[in-house]
This record gives C-alpha cells, sequence and structure tokens, in this order.
C-alpha cells in the first residue's frame, strides 16, 4: 500500500488550502472528502479581505475574481424593531466579496488536485489507527496509510472525535441556509440583523441569488424561518441546509503526527465572517509544519511553532468575535448597540473596520 507523506480529512477550504501547499512542496498528498463537488455548505458565503494574500500564495486570486461572485460595498446593522446603522466596506481589488462555497470550494479542491494532490471524493473516514503510520480506514471499507494525519474537517471533526479529542456537544444553537430570489434594489450590501429570536444574515452572492442565513436556537429557529418567509417571501417548501453547533471549546491544534486546522480545530463565531480566512491560513501553516517534519526538522519545535503561529493569526482579531457572540446571543443588547451606533457611528465602522481591515 502506498504510503503517503500526509493525509488531509476535510476537502473544504481548510483541508484543500493544506493540500495545495502541502502538493506544491512536493509532498505525496492525499485528501479524504466525504462529499463529491461541487456541493453547497452553510455559510455566509463572504470571503473576508484577508482571504486575498493566502488565494495570491495559492495564485487563485484571479480564478476567484473569475466565479460568479458579488462585490460587497456596505454592511448594515438593523437592530431589532429596524433601526439601522450603515458601514461602508474596502474597495479596489481586494474588496469583501461573496462566491456560492459551491463554486469557491471546488476550484479550491480543484486546485489541490492541479497541483498532484491525490483527491478522493465520496470517501468518509470512519477509524483510524496509529503505529508507524495512520492506518486510515473509510465507509467503502477502503484503507489509507499516511506519516502524518491532519483533521480538516470541519466543527463536528470525526478525526477529533477519533482521537478522543472532540469537546462534549453542548446544547447549541443551529444555523439554517437558503439560497433564494435576489430582492430587486437589494444593492452590494451584507445585512446583519438582529431579531428577538437570534438574527440573520443576507448577502447577495450573484445577480439573481441572496445567501440567507438564520442563527437561532432549536426552540426558535422554526419562528425565524417563518419570520424569513413572510420578509423574503419565500414559499413554504423552501429547502434549507442546517448546521449546529454553532459554538464550541476548540482543539489543540498540534499534536504528535496529527494537526488540525479550520473549524476541527476552532469554530468561530460565524457574524464576523472570518471562518474561511482561518481555514485557510491555518492550512498554510500546518504545510509549513509537515514540510518541515519531513525534512527531518525538529518535530517538537516545529508543532511548537505550528500551535504558535495558529494562535498569532487569531491574536487580535478573536475579542471582536467574542464581542460578536454577545451581541448575537442577547440580540436585544446587540440593537442597543446599533441603537448607540447610531448616535456614534464611529463605533461599528472602528470594529467593521477591525475585521475587515485587520491590520489597522
Ligand atoms: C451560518 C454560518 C455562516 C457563516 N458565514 C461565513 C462567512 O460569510 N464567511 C466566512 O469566512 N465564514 C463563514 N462561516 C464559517 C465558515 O463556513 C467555516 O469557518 C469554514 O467552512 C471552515 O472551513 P473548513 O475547511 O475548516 O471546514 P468545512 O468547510 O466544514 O469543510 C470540512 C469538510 O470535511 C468534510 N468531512 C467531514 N467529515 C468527514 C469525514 N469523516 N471524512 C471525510 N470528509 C469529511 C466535509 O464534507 C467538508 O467538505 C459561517 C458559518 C456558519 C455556520
Amino acid at each position: 500500500m502506498e504510503i503517503f507523506d500526509v493525509a488531509i480529512v476535510g476537502g473544504g477550504p481548510a483541508g484543500s488550502s493544506c493540500a495545495a501547499f502541502c502538493a506544491r512542496g512536493g509532498l505525496r498528498t492525499l485528501v479524504l472528502e466525504r462529499e463529491r463537488f461541487p456541493r453547497e455548505k452553510v455559510c455566509g458565503d463572504c470571503l473576508n479581505p484577508s482571504c486575498w494574500p493566502v488565494l495570491q500564495r495559492l495564485s487563485l486570486a484571479q480564478r476567484v475574481r473569475d466565479l460568479p461572485h458579488y462585490k460587497l460595498d456596505s454592511v448594515e446593522f438593523i437592530a431589532i424593531g429596524g433601526r439601522n446603522v450603515i458601514v461602508d466596506l474596502p474597495t479596489g481589488d481586494d474588496c469583501e466579496l461573496s462566491v456560492k462555497r459551491s463554486l469557491f470550494d471546488a476550484l479550491l479542491l480543484k486546485h489541490a488536485r492541479e497541483l498532484g494532490a491525490h483527491v478522493r471524493e465520496e470517501t468518509t473516514v470512519t477509524a483510524l489507527a496509529h503505529d508507524e503510520n495512520w492506518k486510515i480506514e473509510t465507509a467503502g471499507g477502503e484503507n489509507f496509510s499516511a506519516r502524518i494525519l491532519i483533521g480538516a474537517d470541519g466543527r463536528n471533526s470525526t478525526v477529533a472525535r477519533l482521537c478522543n479529542l472532540l469537546p462534549p456537544p453542548a446544547r447549541e444553537r443551529v444555523a439554517l441556509q437558503a439560497h433564494i430570489a435576489l430582492p430587486q434594489n437589494f444593492g452590494g450590501r451584507v445585512v446583519l440583523q438582529f431579531l428577538p429570536e437570534g438574527y440573520s444574515g443576507q448577502a447577495p452572492v450573484n445577480e439573481t441569488e441572496l445567501n440567507l442565513c438564520l442563527v437561532g436556537t432549536p426552540p426558535t429557529i422554526s419562528r425565524l424561518r417563518k419570520w424569513a418567509e413572510g420578509h423574503f417571501e419565500i414559499t413554504a417548501n423552501q429547502s434549507w441546509r442546517t448546521i449546529t453547533p454553532l459554538t464550541r471549546s476548540p482543539v489543540p491544534c498540534a499534536h504528535e503526527n496529527v494537526l488540525f486546522i479550520g473549524d476541527a480545530a476552532r469554530v468561530v463565531e460565524p457574524f464576523t465572517g472570518e471562518g474561511i480566512y482561518y481555514a485557510m491560513q491555518s492550512g498554510e501553516l500546518a504545510a509549513i509544519a509537515i514540510s518541515k517534519i519531513m525534512r527531518g526538522e525538529d518535530q517538537q519545535a516545529t508543532l511548537r511553532e505550528f500551535a504558535g503561529a495558529c494562535a498569532e493569526m487569531y491574536r487580535g482579531r478573536l475579542w471582536i468575535n467574542r464581542l460578536a457572540r454577545m451581541a448575537v446571543l442577547w440580540p436585544r443588547a446587540g440593537s442597543l448597540f446599533v441603537r448607540a451606533a447610531q448616535i456614534q457611528p464611529a463605533i461599528m465602522s472602528l470594529l467593521t473596520r477591525k475585521i475587515v481591515s485587520p491590520e489597522l
């Protein structure tokens, strides 16, 4: 059986980016992905401008801009009751844009393949064993072997669960997402709307479709859906994608021969729309670490360096994500914040700039 240098479980932005960087560095790289791409994913579909440098390093920036997308020029915060504040987003090539995950993720995975990664779709990892190398078993009864394993399999990571690292599930919120007809004159806004039962995020993804996300709790989510059906005149038979949990404790990212990246390592509050950036950036950091280990550099030092680089990636950004989480867990408090920002708009502009231009 061929022994891969690295096996990556999950072909989302984290796994595909990691695979592309590993394959480009000459590593024998395997990606095992449960779904057949293109597939949609519960997400707001917004690319934070921080993604551009990673996409440049992947030589993918122009190909992403060539996908059907929508340039987002402002974010509108709407309080319960309808008061609102609008904040401009950066303009130019490195602006925030929205692109359907079916298109974005398929491009990233295709790129990994083009660079030489072996990609197996419709291949669900179900069991792991480790002696000298990792033995990976799939639902279809296939076996693979690799020296290093990467958990890039999202918030409910099977790799973390099989390694007894997945935090116990908490009673948590749930998200619904759908692509619906774009309302007339919606413009290039991202709407972040507080509602008594939770919140809704809305962004156009092309000339005809709106990404609509609803976040609530199991008891409130059906009321949110009813609100959306009325507000956007969508029919009760609209199909919705769903995901949970929206929050969980992080999984430490660096272990002996197994690394976690993207949502598998840390789930951030979706309100600020940064998860894809963290996924791709941590994928690149993992690829750097794996290359060093393969070259025979000190493994423990490399793992410490990887963990430090991941912590650095979040430093200075997570406080604002926590603030967003508080606002959405208590939407009435979040609404008061929007009303305060009507009097003092600089507050919201500053917070938004911290998210979309984090170097400030
Ligand atoms: C409501 C909501 C809105 C969001 N909006 C935004 C936004 O606008 N912008 C943004 O940047 N982020 C947003 N996020 C966060 C973003 O979606 C995630 O952070 C991002 O998808 C993480 O990428 P990933 O590659 O780590 O995981 P994923 O994208 O979840 O990919 C994991 C992959 O692993 C595969 N997989 C899972 N288990 C197995 C297995 N056992 N075997 C093989 N394969 C497996 C899955 O099929 C999947 O393709 C949002 C999240 C939510 C919930």
